[in-house]
């Protein structure tokens, strides 16, 4: 990093500082939960900033399959409230706050959040990852009216009605088939002729009789009057368009990581914060873990395993640099 590019200290705003703690943790997904409790067991008394959501995604997934532990598979929400509970047993603090910006120039590391800085020796970054955007007209005038990227929370409106769904990985099978309990019909459509999701998932929804695909597909536009009526599709095979009645699109295209406040401040690549397999950043004391770090397995387990391993690394990095 040049000193061109050094990042300037954040302004404090006059924000009360708290800590410095030994071990701040930003997000509380599976990921900031799971390092909150490894942190908390190693008796670190971690700060976790949950982020607007406690949970992140996994808060907003209506069953969770494969996690080991639940083999009937377990709700989202459920999930979330467990580690929860786990991770404050052992002291884990929680606190409802975002990071805003950051600055680990120097020790204490300090991080600005909408309601305090907050000082901390070492800092794990688990601020996971947010849908990916379609980018086509209408998309984001229709989301809440229409749009969806959640079938967990949106499914219940759509009782009845014809949706489609965008996508062609395990998210887009496994809310589709989700949602085929409220809607009358659902499509795929997929930019595609094969898809990325797992065979069980295809399997599953080629058996669903609500089910249809439109495939080596894309949309053009999202249109409607106050509320998604139509879309243009478009075939990337014969070029042709055409326009379909539709009450809702569902978006399920991949993820982009939550990384921006670090930009500058951390090595990254494509968006994703660089780590080594201790999860270290190229900022000794500051770890990263979970989707803001990882754009290959990005599932619950491997994130909360990636938590867990960034707060025993913390762990021995303390007992090495404590001041
Ligand atoms: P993903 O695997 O990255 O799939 C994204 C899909 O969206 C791909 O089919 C991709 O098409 C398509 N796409 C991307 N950009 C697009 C665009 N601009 N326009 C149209 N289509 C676009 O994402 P995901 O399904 O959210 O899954 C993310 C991770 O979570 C994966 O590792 C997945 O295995 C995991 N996951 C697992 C489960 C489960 O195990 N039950 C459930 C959900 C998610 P292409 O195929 O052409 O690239």
């Amino acid at each position: 990093m040049t000193s061109e590019n050094t990042p300037l200290p954040f302004d404090d705003e006059g924000l009360e500082t708290k800590g410095p703690y030994k071990v701040l943790v930003l997000g509380g997904g599976p990921t900031g939960l799971s390092a909150a409790l490894y942190a908390a067991r190693a008796e670190l008394n971690p700060l976790v900033l949950t982020g607007l959501q406690i949970g992140g995604q996994v808060a907003i997934t209506h069953s969770v399959e494969n996690y080991p532990g639940f083999p009937d598979g377990v709700g989202g929400p459920e999930l979330v409230e467990l580690f929860q509970k786990q991770a404050e047993r052992f002291g884990a603090v929680l606190e409802f706050d975002s990071a805003v910006d950051v600055d680990f120039s120097q020790r204490p590391y300090r991080v600005k959040g909408y309601n305090a800085i907050y000082e901390a020796e070492s800092v794990i970054i688990a601020t996971g990852a947010t849908p990916r955007k379609l980018q086509v007209p209408g998309e984001v005038e229709f989301t809440g009216r229409g749009v969806s990227y959640c079938g967990t929370c949106d499914g219940w409106f759509f009782k009845g009605k014809d949706v489609i769904v965008v996508g062609g990985g395990d998210s887009a099978l496994e809310e589709g088939e989700f949602l085929t309990r409220y809607a009358n019909k659902v499509t795929v459509v997929h930019r595609r002729d094969e898809f990325r999701a797992g065979v069980l998932l295809q399997k599953r929804a080629a058996e669903n009789p609500k089910m249809s695909f439109a495939l080596d597909t894309v949309i053009n536009t999202i249109d409607g009057n106050g509320e998604v009526q139509k879309v243009e599709l478009k075939n990337l095979k014969s070029g042709e368009t055409q326009t379909q009645p539709i009450d809702g699109v569902f978006i399920f295209i991949g993820h982009t990581p939550n990384t921006e406040i670090f930009q500058g401040h951390l090595e990254m690549e494509d968006g994703y914060i660089v780590t080594n397999k201790l999860m270290e950043t190229n900022i000794p004391g500051v770890f990263a873990a979970g989707e803001a770090a990882d754009p290959h397995f990005r599932q619950v387990i491997t994130s909360a395993g990636m938590g867990a391993a960034a707060a025993i690394q913390a762990n021995r990095w303390l007992q090495e640099h404590s001041s």
